[in-house]
């Protein structure tokens, strides 16, 4: 199997590479120029034929020499003819016949005696294209296509160490070489062409598809923060009276039970105090000033406490403040001194009775806490309104 010539030898190895990476990537990428395509699918011809030649060298050397020789002869002048088609051309479908009608003209031709007698026909075919490629080659070189170029700069290597083998008769380790560049030339143009085009097309596309995964991403973002800032915002309405801005009763009966529950050791005082004869209000001036009676006492109200406080309304005119870390007497002035601006400030002028519970001193839970300061408030009232009632003490001020 191995008789023939060492350069026979190294040409085997190099045809085996090439010319089955172009076959198989001509079999297998479909997605590539139709011409290309059938450009790759033609180099069966050389790997079917080398790969017999080296089967039958044993016996028959002469002609096994001579089927490789054939074999490229036929190649160079189909990949030059296929070249030359349109890529939309339906004549290209041909190329997929050719190199098997090829092929038996190759094995029909080297075992008979008809190779000796058009051998001069041969070399003036491997001179032919030889002069060809140099003319396409001109071509491309003036149009300025650098790949085209080096592809036919490919075949004129292929063609020329054809040529040379063909003359000498026998092939040369440098007609070997400038084959094997040859063989390089034109798989780097098909794999750049081919694989390499869809390679860069799938980073293209993979590039465009990860700055739209980004951009949605930055959107959805975008959005989920923009839905938790309205979500936030629609919590905190829920959460306030619309008509004062202050807390609602149930907002601050659960901040008064987170505050006993994550402070129970510490002082905390209720404030519930309620307008004075509202009632005549609304009835002698009407309702609308009565709402404004109730919006002024509730801005006195967010202004006069501290930042701690939390000051809620509990319904119609009655509101209600919570006083972290307060005792009993510090509330009992801070409550003094808001009945006093409330009295000097109000316009037209009304009072407030206000009523005091502490915790831990007059009940142990939130609910107790709000009876207690409601019982204070209630005992203001009865001893005649713009009282402060310390639950505890059941003190009373004017
Ligand atoms: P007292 O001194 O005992 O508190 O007498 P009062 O007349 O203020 O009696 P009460 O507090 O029970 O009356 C509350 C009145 O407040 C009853 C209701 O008509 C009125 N009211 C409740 N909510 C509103 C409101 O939002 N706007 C107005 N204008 N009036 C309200
Ligand atoms: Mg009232």
């Amino acid at each position: 199997m191995l008789f023939l010539s060492l350069e026979h030898q190294i040409l085997l190895v190099v045809v085996l590479i090439f010319s089955s990476y172009l076959f198989t990537n001509a079999l297998l990428l479909r997605h590539q120029p139709a011409s290309l395509r059938a450009f790759g699918f033609i180099f069966i011809l050389p790997l079917i034929l080398t790969i017999i030649a080296f089967f039958t060298a044993t016996y028959q050397w002469e002609s096994a020499s001579r089927l490789m020789v054939l074999g490229h002869l036929f190649l160079i002048l189909l990949c030059t003819l296929v070249l030359l088609l349109p890529d939309k051309s339906k004549a290209i479908k041909v190329f997929y016949l050719l190199p098997f009608v090829m092929l038996i003209t190759a094995l029909s031709l080297s075992s008979s005696p008809l190779y000796q007698t058009g051998y001069h026909i041969l070399c003036c075919l491997a001179f032919g294209l030889v002069l060809i490629q140099c003319a396409l080659i001109f071509h491309y070189v003036i149009q300025g296509n650098k790949p085209k170029m080096l592809l036919h700069i490919g075949l004129f290597m292929l063609s020329t160490g054809q040529g040379v083998w063909l003359w000498l008769q026998e092939p040369t380790l440098e007609t070997v070489l400038i084959m094997a560049v040859g063989y390089v030339l034109c798989t780097s143009y098909v794999h750049k062409n081919a694989l390499g085009a869809l390679y860069k097309d799938y980073r293209a596309n993979k590039e465009t598809l990860d700055r739209m995964n980004a951009s949605i991403h930055a959107e959805v973002l975008r959005r989920v923060e923009e839905i938790e800032r309205s979500n936030r915002k629609l919590l905190e309405i829920s959460k306030t009276d619309s008509m004062t801005g202050l807390y609602v009763k149930s907002e601050v009966i659960r901040t008064l039970e987170s505050l006993l529950e994550r402070t129970p050791r510490g002082n905390l005082s209720v404030l519930m105090f309620d307008i004075d004869k509202f009632k005549q209000i609304n009835d002698n001036l009407g309702h609308q000033i009565g709402d404004r009676c109730i919006r002024t006492v509730a801005n006195l109200a967010k202004t006069s406490f501290r930042n701690d406080d939390i000051v809620g309304r509990f319904g119609g005119d009655e509101f209600i403040v919570l006083l972290p870390g307060t005792s009993p007497a510090k509330a009992y002035l801070i409550a003094e001194r808001f009945r006093q601006l409330v009295q000097c400030k109000s316009s037209p002028q009304f009072t407030v009775s206000i009523g005091i519970a502490s915790y831990p001193e007059d009940a142990g839970s939130s609910g107790l806490l709000i009876e207690a300061a409601d019982k204070a408030l209630y005992m203001s009232k009865q001893k005649g309104r713009n009282q402060i009632t310390l639950y505890s003490s059941r003190q009373t001020k004017e």
